[in-house]
């Protein structure tokens, strides 16, 4: 038997929960996400984790394939995929034991703790790889998992596709006119990817909480995309709904280190806070204080940004004066 037969196959034989005769598509949305992450070239390695780029592409599918009171719970397929054959579970440094003693999950954040990443069998991790055999092995999900819904189904696939596509030219900072895609598309692409190079993690308080698929990040524009049409990494940042909220009513915004130093930008706080009103302590503590940067240098926020938002302050600094 070819792989691809022998792999479809397994597909076609998940071990799914049922619920009323009807078999939960868990396992098969999970399947198509990691699947997406190999159609956008995300998957260099035989090597699948459970971060927020495969939750966010697993809750983009999810909704359209439930049904009923199926709950949105990705830890479990990603945990129990291990006794279909093919998805190896691999412990994160000093947790073996407790995995391998591990027989039901409890949630997101056990899984965190204890899972570094799941495989595939050499022969499905080279099949999603290859366009045609992954393509006939998502078809072969959806009929079986999604069918009440297939075409909606394949409709998010093609639309995560583009985003995850958008999101690797601009990380790649290939030249050249992208070409423009609905708003929706292009919004997330740039969200995704902010929220990537940054590590899902503020740049200016530095909180990083995962609780199931919820996290506190947003992504920002440092000159608006409506002024700038510009999606590039450097003109974004990562953000919490506060940091976020306090630089776009101007309280606090991104800018040059000392002496001008836009290669090393710290925070400027609006210069009418007060340190003698303790309402004013909680922002005023992030005065001077680095702006955490991405994890590559190369996708530090840029220098027109950076004067962008201080001109913003300058202004609202003197109209309160
Ligand atoms: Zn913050």
């Amino acid at each position: 038997m070819n792989a691809l037969r022998k792999y479809a196959d397994a597909m076609q034989r998940l071990r799914c929960d049922k619920r009323g005769g009807r078999e939960r598509p868990h396992k098969a949305v999970m399947l198509l996400s990691a699947s997406l992450l190999a159609e956008a070239d995300e998957l260099n390695e035989n090597r699948i984790e459970f971060n927020s780029r495969l939750l966010e592409i697993f809750g983009s599918i999810f909704p359209v394939a439930s049904q009923q009171d199926d709950r949105k719970t990705p830890h479990n397929p990603f945990f129990y995929l291990k006794n279909d054959g093919f998805w190896h579970l691999h412990p994160k440094k000093g947790h073996a034991q407790a995995l391998s003693h591990t027989r039901n999950i409890r949630g997101s954040g056990q899984l965190r703790e204890t899972v570094a990443y799941a495989s595939l069998d050499p022969d499905l991790y080279n099949l999603i790889r290859d366009p045609d055999a992954r393509r006939e092995l998502q078809a072969v999900l959806i009929q079986r998992y999604c069918h009440h819904a297939s075409d909606a189904v394949w409709k998010v696939l093609e639309e995560e596709a583009q985003i995850e596509t958008r999101k690797q030219k601009l990380l790649r900072e290939e030249p050249g006119e992208y070409s423009t895609p609905q708003e929706k598309l292009r919004s997330t692409a740039f969200r995704r990817m902010i929220r990537e190079i940054y590590d899902v993690r503020c740049a200016a308080c530095g909180v990083r909480f995962f609780f199931e698929d919820i996290d506190l990040i947003d992504a920002a524009h440092l000159i608006p995309f409506s002024e700038s049409r510009d999606d590039r990494p450097q003109n974004g940042i990562a953000l919490c709904k506060n940091h976020h909220w306090l630089m776009d009513k101007n309280i606090m915004v991104p800018g040059p280190g000392r002496g001008k130093d836009y290669k090393h930008p710290i925070w400027h706080v609006h210069r009418q806070l007060d340190d003698r009103y303790e309402e004013h302590k909680a922002v005023l503590k992030w005065n001077r204080r680095k702006v955490i940067p991405p994890t590559e240098t190369r996708y530090s926020p840029c220098r027109e940004g950076l004067e962008w938002r201080m001109d913003r302050l300058r202004e609202v600094e003197k109209a309160s004066s």
